[in-house]
């Protein structure tokens, strides 16, 4: 058993640290959590430049053919910085998995190469406004076929990025007659097609993900731009679910360092009764106690790419990685302000950016109930919803 990053992951990881340290200071941060809702085009094309889009896409297509383990140690980095920011370029690799899991060698020719450029942004349309839980229950979106093209009807919720995507990946009923997981497919919608509205929607936290509802009015979707399999692409689309949820847990991951590193500075600065409140042993408990999640989370995530790169089960394990990581970012925001008191309070310290960003990972992409009702019932219980 080995827990240590080969000596390609460890320049992989301090060569993001630097880029971090140089291009996500903590003023530009706060400069873009105040007034961007998304990633800075300057900052995207610098992203782009050094290669992180190209990170998992496989070296035929112009990336760099890179694992599960590396694009989290991209990631985690990224994340620890600034969590929108990670969010934001998350969206664009979620929403063009589908095309690395499930595209044709046309498709994987047409977007891939751009896409590791970081020349084109997705976003994946699944959840609609009925819920986002019962989300085959909820889903209304429909992509009639009318020849030479589908036609699409219907509205999306909480998009993250689709005010910006070149392409929207969207999930529709393509057979209404058929039992829903078998009725489905995806299609990659381009945001500029006729019929397509989006409108963002104001958010406590993340704000440079921005997140939007998406109108389809009778939008023509080429046939070409069906992924997958018709009528298949529910079990097809879990596909890329599991790794969503590894990379979702990175970014709550992101949050909680970043919570941590704070709280942990502040409070070797601020004095109280004669010395630093540091020395406080409750303080040092409840930075341990964070300190102990964080490396819960950490490895548990860590396994869970291993796992996927080593093309072994890890379902169970990345639902409770999707939860640890997110108690951790909640532990290590809300304490985090504990231990800075009134300052952690106030919009002067980024504590408060922690604690608005953190709560988006307890219910996103799945909340914090659902992951438990899946982790029991991959462990054989009777499934106890629906
Ligand atoms: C900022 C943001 C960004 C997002 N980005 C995207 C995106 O890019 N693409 C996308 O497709 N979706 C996205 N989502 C949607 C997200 O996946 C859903 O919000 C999430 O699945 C929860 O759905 P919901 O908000 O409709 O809550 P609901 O489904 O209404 O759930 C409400 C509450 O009921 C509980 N609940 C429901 N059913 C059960 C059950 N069976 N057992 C126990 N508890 C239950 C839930 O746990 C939750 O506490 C985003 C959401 C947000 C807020």
């Amino acid at each position: 058993m080995d827990f240590g990053f080969t000596k390609e992951q460890e320049m992989i990881q301090k060569e993001v640290h630097n880029f971090c340290k140089k291009e996500l200071t903590p003023e530009y941060v706060r400069w873009i959590d105040e007034n961007c809702d998304f990633v800075p085009d300057e900052l995207w094309k610098k992203i782009s430049d050094i290669g992180f889009f190209g990170a998992h896409v496989p070296e035929a297509y112009g990336g760099e053919g890179l694992g599960v383990i590396e694009s989290m140690i991209i990631a985690e980095e990224i994340a620890t910085a600034s969590v929108a920011v990670a969010l934001g370029m998350g969206a664009t690799t979620l929403g063009a998995s589908v095309i690395l899991n499930l595209g044709t060698p046309e498709q994987k020719a047409k977007y891939l190469p751009k896409l590791a450029k970081g020349e084109l942004k997705f976003a994946l349309g699944l959840t609609e406004p009925a819920g986002g839980t019962d989300i085959l229950g909820a889903i209304q979106t429909t992509a009639v076929d009318r020849g030479d093209h589908f036609l699409l009807n219907g509205q999306k919720v909480f998009i993250t990025s689709a005010h910006v995507a070149d392409y929207i990946t969207t999930i529709a009923i393509t057979n209404p007659d058929a039992k829903r997981t078998r009725g489905l497919s995806i299609f990659l919608v381009p945001r500029n097609s006729d019929g397509v509205k989006t409108r963002l929607i104001p958010k406590l936290g993340c704000h440079a993900a921005g997140t939007n509802e998406v109108f389809y009015d009778n939008v023509k979707v080429p046939k070409e731009n069906l992924v997958g399999t018709l009528h298949n692409g529910w079990y097809e689309l879990l596909l890329t679910l599991n790794p969503e949820r590894i990379g979702t847990s990175m970014l709550s991951l992101g949050v909680a360092k970043a919570a941590f590193n704070e709280a942990f500075e502040y409070a070797k600065q601020r004095n109280a009764f004669g010395g630093p409140i540091s020395r406080f042993q409750s303080l040092q408990h409840y930075l341990a106690d964070i300190a102990i999640e964080i490396e819960n989370a950490r490895n548990l995530i860590y396994k869970c790419a291993w796992l996927c790169d080593n093309n072994k089960p890890y379902h169970i394990e990345a639902c409770m990685a999707k939860i640890v990581a997110a108690k951790a970012s909640e532990k290590a925001a809300i304490w985090g302000m504990e231990i800075m008191g009134g300052w952690g309070y106030t919009m002067e310290y980024d504590m408060q950016r922690h604690f608005r960003d953190y709560k988006q990972m307890v219910f996103s992409p799945i909340s914090d109930e659902m992951a438990k009702n899946m982790i029991m019932q991959f462990m054989g219980y009777p499934k106890s919803w629906a």
